[in-house]
């Protein structure tokens, strides 16, 4: 790795292309060790361009150039440089010209899975973010857009089926036992949206007609023998077409629409165009071998893949600064989705738990970056939850303050405005702000600043006035690089409740407050409700209308009685959460005192949650979210600083106890009736009442008496999908008792040939909090299934252990950090990507106690001093550094 390549780009350093591409006709002649591709680029010299006359870079990895030639003129090697990451000709004609560049590629040699590369004997594309560099020489900017026809030609016996993007023009048989196929896109693109698939793969077939009358042929591709897990992914996306365009009137445009699904896949799934390319685990779904929460990623991933044809391939990135513009806009259309097909509040408050799981971490800590970050060492280390999930409160945020129909104005200008071309995060705001008649200058700080704003709330009442004054203040944290911060624009949403739980009317000015909006802009604010009759209990942030700490005034029986009374179901659900974090923090404070968790205040929690849980007008899904617990990362965060991770899942523990002890029976009547009738179907209506009952049975079994255990153990036994079974042994495998042993074995033995399904069984394992944790991962690690080049294995077994066991991570003897670095390491010699991403999970290192800091430390200081990728570098430089 040369130095050049850990030098930071910067936002403020962009310059348009020198030379624009109007057209790429590609011939990939695909071989296991060299597959052959011949590009022929139409080129110009760009008329935005600072200068003219520049020489013309190619972008290149991994390439032998085998031939090169200018308007048909052969090239001598005198005629042009190459160097490790590109090619140079100097003095390219000033008008439009061809270029013509033949190369070599080795796709079985690939382990960075970038590029294209061979999974299980299929030929597939990763492109985004700088992988088409590594098929052939181009330059691989998302500014340059370009209209693609595409020629595949392949072993008919092992490659029968050859796609890319766009729609079939025409295909036939060579002789030698080879085919072609060739696929014309007229829809000009980046370079990172190119996708090319060769393989023997099964598929199944269906149609949708588009409002305008378009029929379009879907097809989704998998191994042979895996066709019928594929039909939830088909209905979803049939769902996600018919969604997009009743809500935001955005149809479909090819006559195609191709889904592959692969094993070896560094991403989720990724939107090429008209051809998405997915991992496996989220495509393939059958009851027996998928869970609900496996059900509900398909159908969200797929429609987030099918979104982006508009909100990322139409409209497309100026440059990977830009990268919120296509993702945070896309997770939130595929949020209002799955909140519209699903059951909403039940969605914000996943969305939410999400949120301040991963993302307020990132940015409290070392890798801290704005929603659209101002610089970067490796893009790859980008694809964030800050850009991704904060980037989608952002927009959430627009459309609560200019409104849903002003918000759909403002897409639809958006769309009129930069149709096929690459956009910025600017372009976006502007339309927002001309549709919808807004200044929207302050919004912008939340793509440019860093860190969580703190908000601060105090409501005090006046009997004699009648009034009720709310003051807010609101504080963004320094982060690194940005020790100062500007006051944002924030939508707060506000209910005022009486006594008897009525909400009241809200007046401001002698005005009704619209839907209890407030907009925060100041450092301090005081807002002034009058005509209220006796002094109310405050709703505040209700719906999590921004992506804020919050912290209150409000006394524990306020907590409690909002916990029962409050009509927005996302602060009801908080109150709970707040209250129980509360008694979970006091108690982690105090190291062994599990008093706060077991005493009266938790016996009132309990109460306050057996109320809500026996209440039929919530909906299943939701009473099932709130017998949920704050995680231990939760209660970590609102610690904040000399976090001892024993002492807190000692407080969880001995508070889920308590639950489970003071409401037994009513969880246990819960578990006797929320079963759904019937045969296993994944609607979410089933699929919540699985998710109730299974809630009951985690705080039934936190008990931990034998008749709980009995019950947990009979559970997996008697399972009829992989829903129950695999939270059964989830909630058995933290147990110090054979039945555990029994389940895992169990389970191995019917699954061991079922690699998602296998999966789970690491996962699973990883994620036991267990003395002995570390030993558990170590020894799996050289189990004969386990394999550190396929990223699902290693998610499953090394992230879901670093990420999902905070107790076992961060154990006080420091082997938990050095198992990460030591498998961190030797991952980033062949995927850099995965290994990067691995590392992420020091990112809190700084708030724990000292002792664990100072391996946790050490630990990076080891790999510091190793030979790192970029990736990797970056991460563990930045995360070193920043404290
Ligand atoms: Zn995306």
């Amino acid at each position: 790795m040369n130095d050049s390549s850990r030098q930071a780009k910067f936002l403020k350093d962009y310059a348009p292309p020198n030379y624009l591409i109007d057209a790429v006709a590609l011939d990939v002649s695909l071989a296991p060790k060299a597959a052959r591709v011949a590009s022929t680029l139409t080129i110009r010299p760009n008329p935005e361009a600072a200068k003219t006359g520049q020489p013309l870079v190619l972008d290149g990895e991994a390439l032998t150039l085998q031939r090169i030639a200018l308007n048909g003129k052969e090239f001598a090697p005198g005629d042009y440089t190459l160097s490790p990451g590109s090619l140079t000709i100097e003095a390219p004609p000033a008008e439009s010209f061809t270029l013509e560049v033949v190369t070599l590629c080795d796709p079985e040699a690939n382990t960075e899975l970038s590029g294209l590369y061979r999974s299980n004997g299929t030929y597939c594309t990763q492109c985004e973010p700088e992988g088409f560099r590594r098929i052939t020489y181009f330059v691989d900017r998302p500014d340059v857009l370009a209209v693609c026809t595409v020629r595949i030609e392949g072993d008919r016996d092992t490659t029968p089926v050859l796609l890319s993007n766009g729609n079939p023009v025409a295909s036939g048989d060579i002789p030698g036992n080879r085919h072609y196929a060739v696929w014309h896109d007229p829809f000009p693109k980046p370079s990172y949206l190119f996708a090319l698939v060769g393989g023997d793969l099964a598929s199944i077939h269906d149609t949708f007609t588009t409002a305008a009358g378009r029929k379009v042929a879907l097809a989704i591709y998998v191994e042979p023998g895996k066709e019928d897990r594929c039909g939830w992914a088909m209905e979803s996306l049939k769902r996600a077409m018919r969604w997009d365009e009743e809500r935001f009137g955005l149809e479909y445009d090819l006559d195609v629409f191709n889904i592959v699904a692969v094993s070896d896949f560094n991403m989720g799934a990724m939107e090429n165009k008209g051809l998405n390319i997915f991992n496996d685990k989220l495509v393939l779904a059958r009851p027996d071998t998928a869970s609900d929460a496996d059900y509900a990623s398909i159908e969200s991933v797929i429609a987030h893949e099918y979104f982006h044809n508009w909100t990322g391939d139409r409209v497309t990135c100026r440059d990977w600064f830009q990268l919120c513009l296509k993702e945070g806009l896309t997770v939130f259309r595929d949020q209002e989705f799955t909140g519209d097909v699903r059951m909403g509040p039940v969605e914000r408050i996943i969305t939410a738990r999400l949120l301040k799981t991963h993302q307020f971490p990132e940015d409290a800590g070392p890798l801290a970056h704005p929603v659209r970050p101002a610089s970067y060492i490796e893009i790859n280390n980008f694809y964030t939850s800050t850009v991704y999930e904060k980037g989608a409160e952002v927009c959430r945020m627009l459309q609560t303050l200019l409104g849903r129909d002003a918000f759909r104005k403002g897409l639809d200008l958006y769309f009129e405005r930069h149709d096929g071309e690459a956009a910025t995060v600017e372009d976006f705001v502007s339309a927002m702000a001309d549709a919808s008649g807004r200044d929207l200058t302050q919004f912008m700080r939340w793509y440019t600043q860093s860190g969580t704003p703190e908000l601060a709330c105090s409501l005090d009442y006046d009997p004699h006035r009648k009034t009720a004054r709310l003051k807010v203040s609101q504080v963004v944290p320094p982060t690194p690089g940005q020790s100062s911060k500007e006051p944002m624009h924030i939508p707060l949403k506000v209910g005022l409740i009486g006594a008897n739980g009525d909400e009241l009317p809200l007046k401001i000015d002698g005005e009704e407050l619209a839907e209890g909006l407030l907009e925060v802009t100041e450092r301090e604010q005081v807002f002034e409700f009058q005509n209220v009759p006796a002094p109310p209990t405050p709703s505040l942030l209700r719906d999590f209308s921004a992506p804020v700490r919050l912290t209150t005034n409000l006394n524990p029986d306020q907590v409690e009685f909002l916990m029962m009374h409050d009509s927005d179901p996302f602060n009801r659900w908080q109150a709970a959460q707040t209250y129980a974090n509360n008694l979970m923090t006091a108690a982690a404070r105090s190291g062994l005192d599990t008093g706060p968790v077991t005493g009266t205040e938790a016996g009132r929690l309990a109460k306050a949650l057996a109320t809500t849980v026996r209440d039929e007008t919530l909906g299943a899904a939701y009473r099932a979210e709130a017998l949920k617990l704050p995680s231990e990362s939760d209660v970590a965060r609102e610690l904040g600083h000399d976090v001892d991770t024993d002492a807190i899942h000692a407080a969880r523990g001995a508070l889920r106890a308590k639950i489970g002890d003071t409401i037994g029976d009513t969880l246990a009547e819960i578990y006797q009736a929320a079963t759904p009738p019937g045969p296993f179907s994944p609607d979410p209506e089933s699929a919540g009442l699985r998710a109730l009952r299974n809630a009951a049975l985690d705080l039934l079994t936190a008990t931990e008496t034998d008749a709980a255990i009995d019950r947990a153990m009979r559970h997996y036994r008697e399972a009829s999908n992989m829903t129950d079974a695999i939270i059964a042994l989830s909630i058995l495998s933290h147990l110090q008792s054979p039945v555990r042993d029994e389940a895992l074995e169990d389970f191995y033995k019917r699954w061991q040939d079922e690699p998602l399904v296998l999966d789970k069984w690491f996962a699973v394992q990883a994620r036991a909090t267990r003395p002995d944790s570390v030993e558990t991962v170590r020894g799996l690690l050289g189990h004969p299934k386990f394999s550190l080049k396929n990223p699902n294995r290693v998610r499953a077994l090394i992230g879901s252990f670093a990420q999902a066991n905070p107790s076992g991570f961060n154990r006080a003897d420091g082997e938990g950090y050095r198992l990460l670095a030591d498998q961190a390491l030797a991952i980033d010699r062949f995927n850099p990507h995965v290994a990067a991403r691995l590392l992420g999970a020091f990112e809190s290192w700084h708030t724990l106690e000292r002792r664990r800091q100072a391996h946790a430390k050490a630990a990076l200081e080891s790999l510091a001093n190793q030979e790192l990728s970029t990736d990797s570098y970056e991460i563990v430089s930045k995360t070193l550094a920043g404290t």
